[in-house]
C-alpha cells in the first residue's frame, strides 16, 4: 500500500520505417513492456518520465493498446494527454510544412 501516483503508461509509435518521417525531433527509443518491440517517445514524454511524478514509467506500443482495449475498454477510462505532447506535436507539424 502506498501514496504514490499509480505507474503511468505511456502509449508509443512503434519504431518502423515508416514512422521515421513522422516522429518529433528530440524523439529517443524505448521498449514496449508488452511485446517488447521499439517504440519513440517523444520530448514531453522523456520530460514525465524523468518528473518523478510516477515511480514508475511504462511504454506500450499502440498496437498492443489497441488490442487491449478490445478486451477491456475501461483501461482508457484514466487516459490523458502528456503535457507538452500537443504543442509539440504543432511544432512538428509547422516544421514539416516548412521545410517540404
Ligand atoms: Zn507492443
Amino acid at each position: 500500500m502506498s501514496d504514490a501516483e499509480p505507474d503511468a503508461v505511456l502509449v508509443c509509435l512503434r519504431v518502423s520505417e515508416d514512422s521515421i518521417g513522422s516522429v518529433v525531433a528530440g524523439s529517443v527509443q524505448r521498449e514496449c513492456f508488452s511485446c517488447g518491440c521499439r517504440v519513440w517517445l517523444s520530448r514531453s514524454g522523456q520530460a514525465l518520465e524523468s518528473s518523478g511524478k510516477h515511480a514508475v514509467v511504462k511504454f506500450r506500443c499502440l498496437e498492443c493498446v489497441a488490442s487491449a482495449v478490445e478486451e477491456d475498454p475501461e483501461i482508457l477510462k484514466n487516459a490523458t494527454v502528456v503535457p507538452g505532447a500537443v504543442q509539440e506535436i504543432g511544432e512538428h507539424m509547422r516544421g514539416n510544412s516548412g521545410l517540404r
